[in-house]
């Protein structure tokens, strides 16, 4: 393997995920929901299909697609983009981070993480040959250390990623830390790279877009994607919207990754992308039934529970019940109690950290949440 990855293992999602289904674990680890998304929205694909529509996309997205994108984003936050010049359709929003890593960020430029973070973002960066400069939220609120992230950016600074809704805490960046990481931004030269693919699972709060801030649309990638918003996973459709100065680069690396995106999907996506207003609230009805079953359930347990406003994860303290660390709960737990939850420490950079936090997810059925409560009931 390359140096620019020795460091990296199999990810954790993957790790679990098979743990799961050697020991038939209650899988809430990886965050994928157990069901499908909308019918209609398969539907739009089998049509698609059948439609002849099988062949290259337009390199930056199917055209109905990036106009879909460009009004969804215009609901959201009130923004009006070019969809010729400024969306980009990619494989997942994976594909969209990989690519603005590579696309815009030169070796040696620095780029601040916020910490639990989400793997890939370190992966990405360390094959752009980025360095990263990191800032640890800590529970329990996860608040951003303002006076500790204006003395990490520097002139050096390159780009800042925020996740919000956040992935693994749950915590969704307030007004006032996006203002701030703004007003950071726009004083140093600085981009903002967003990644908002929980953006549609806001629970507490209304979700904010950084680039919907003054001054920071022309200098922020805003991320995003199908799989989380309509429960389709795995046909990895996401989408970058930036300016046309941003966009030349990410394009340039994305027509080298993946060139274009699988079309049948893009013209499905764009049909989900239409769904009425119902749909979306129905959406955060049905995720704020299941985080309160997990999070009630994880309690009774006794659990110590860190509020969760977004995303459909939650981070718990595991400590009430004597095991070492992380790794070696979330071990105990697959293997004497049949429950998968993702330990926090690989969200981090320093070793030390994490090691008292787990994550489970709630994209599940509300059978299978319950089941799973159970099972640790029985067994902690
Ligand atoms: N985003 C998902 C999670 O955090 C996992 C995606 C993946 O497996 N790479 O659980």
């Amino acid at each position: 393997v390359a140096k620019r990855l020795e460091k990296f293992k199999t990810t954790i999602f993957t790790q679990m995920s098979m743990l799961a289904n050697k020991y038939g674990a209650i899988n809430l680890g990886q965050g994928f929901p157990n069901f499908d998304g909308p019918e209609f929205v398969k539907e739009a694909a089998i049509q698609g299909i059948k439609d002849g529509k099988n062949q290259y996309a337009r390199g930056p997205g199917v055209p109905d697609l990036s106009l879909a994108i460009a009004d969804r984003f215009k609901k959201d936050t009130g923004l009006t983009v070019d969809p010729e010049e400024e969306v980009t359709v990619t494989t997942g929003c994976t594909e969209a981070i990989a690519a603005t890593m590579l696309g815009l960020i030169n070796p040696g430029d620095e780029v601040v993480l916020f910490a639990p973070f989400y793997d890939s973002y370190e992966a990405t960066l360390s094959m752009a040959g980025a360095k990263i400069k990191c800032i640890t939220l800590r529970p329990p609120d996860f608040a951003v250390p303002i006076e500790e992230l204006r003395s990490t950016i520097s002139k050096s600074t390159r780009a800042i990623l925020i996740n919000t809704p956040h992935n693994p805490t749950g915590k969704m960046f307030t007004r006032e830390e996006l203002n701030i990481i703004a007003s950071l931004c726009i004083e140093n030269d600085v981009l903002a790279f967003a990644d908002e693919v929980y953006d549609k699972l806001s629970f507490d709060m209304d979700h904010i877009s950084i680039a919907s801030l003054p001054r920071m649309f022309e200098r922020t990638v805003t991320m995003n994607s199908l799989g989380k918003t309509f429960s389709l996973t795995g046909w990895k459709v996401g989408w970058a919207i930036a300016p046309p100065h941003l966009t030349w680069g990410l394009r340039q690396a994305h027509s080298f990754l993946t060139f274009a995106t699988c079309t049948p999907m893009q013209w499905a996506t764009a049909a989900a992308l239409r769904a009425p207003d119902s749909y979306y609230l129905e959406l955060k009805r049905d995720y704020m039934a299941k985080r309160e079953i997990l999070v009630d359930g994880l309690r009774a347990v006794g659990f110590k529970v860190f509020p969760s406003s977004g995303t459909y994860f939650v981070i718990v303290d595991h400590t009430p019940f004597g095991l070492e660390n992380d790794v070696e709960f979330c071990e105990y737990l697959i293997k004497e109690v049949g429950v998968v939850a993702i330990p926090t420490s690989v969200f981090y950079l320093n070793p030390g950290d994490g090691k008292t936090l787990v994550r489970f997810t709630f994209c599940k059925d509300e059978e299978t949440i319950r089941a799973a409560v159970e099972r640790m009931k029985g067994r902690l």
